[in-house]
């Protein structure tokens, strides 16, 4: 078999995008750029049914496998394509994010969310349940100072509670028992000496993603890499599902669009970014045109199994 025709084989897995819904969160973690309320929240596409519509329409369309129109068809072999609805936090939105799980199904896609949990309510999470592969939840720490210390509370000064996200959890497996549930976890310079073992042997997630704080927003929140892999170390031979995330992982080729509905991609090593013409405006052939995406990288980080997930 040539070469060229193993690789092709190799990369035979789903096609993932995803659509950061919204900027807004209503946590304020420390190594976020997310905020409550930014005026230009108001502008964003979720808040407009006819042009998300579009946009699902018009991803669906080009990304179906077996696309001619996707540039990068004849180098990989997909099978499906997930929507994994990410932010600041989607779930301020959440009879939005409801609905466009449901068209996002209809049209063909698997649908993925990831939310800091706060406003997954039992009743919430067995209305997502059924549209959603995949549910991520970003988790830091078990302990409350921590996790004040960080940020992830709200403006009335609330967090998760493990015991209300343990419920909802279980509500959303009843619905959908194929639900796989993956938790986040950034490590910090606040958590990086617990250990986190009980929660996430509670919650039992099918993947422990930890990831190492990226210093783009700010530094003063870093860890070394001794600290880093103190952590991993702590965690590494108990059992649990975990899988570490290196920060070039992060930054690199994903399908992404942004709030407005625009493709964008990594323009610099800062964090710099290139943003396409709106979506519902241009189609999704004419806006992907104009991202300027590397083939070798996107191939690459396709080829590589993990990382997708
Ligand atoms: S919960 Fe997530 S989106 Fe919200 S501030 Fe924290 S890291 Fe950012």
């Amino acid at each position: 078999m040539l070469q060229a025709e193993k690789d092709r084989q190799s990369i035979s897995r789903e096609l993932v995008i995803n659509w950061h819904v919204t900027e807004a969160c209503n946590y304020a973690c420390r190594y976020c750029y997310a905020k409550w309320d930014k005026p230009e929240s108001r502008r964003e596409l979720i808040h407009d049914w006819a042009g998300t519509t579009r946009l699902l329409q018009e991803v669906s369309a080009y990304f179906a496998p077996g696309s001619a129109a996707y540039p990068f068809a004849g180098a990989m072999d997909w099978t499906s394509v997930r929507l994994n609805l990410a932010g600041g936090e989607p779930l301020l939105y959440g009879q939005q994010v409801l609905r466009i799980a449901a068209l996002a199904r209809e049209l063909g896609l698997g649908v993925s969310i990831i939310t800091n949990g706060s406003l997954l309510t039992p009743v919430l999470a067995e209305g997502l349940a059924e549209h959603l592969s995949l549910l991520g939840v970003s988790l830091d720490s078990a302990n409350r100072s921590t996790n004040r210390q960080i940020g992830r509370l709200d403006r009335r000064g609330r967090q998760v509670a493990p015991d209300t996200l343990e419920a909802s959890l279980a509500a959303a497996r009843r619905i959908n028992p194929g639900l796989r549930l993956k938790i986040n976890t950034v490590v910090n310079a606040l958590n990086s000496d617990e250990d986190m073992t009980p929660l996430i042997r509670r919650l039992a997630p099918e993947k422990w993603k930890v990831l190492r704080m990226l210093p783009i927003v700010t530094t003063d929140l870093a860890v070394s890499d001794a600290q880093f892999c103190a952590f991993v170390q702590r965690h590494s031979g108990h059992g649990l599902p975990l899988r570490v995330e290196d920060n070039a992982d992060m930054t690199e080729s994903y399908i992404m669009i942004d709030p407005l509905g625009r493709f964008f991609q990594n323009a610099d090593a800062r964090g710099g970014y290139r943003y396409s013409l709106p979506i519902p405006r241009v189609g999704a052939g004419a806006a992907f045109a104009q991202t300027e995406l590397s083939s070798s990288r996107y191939l690459a980080r396709y080829s590589s199994a993990e990382t997708v997930r």
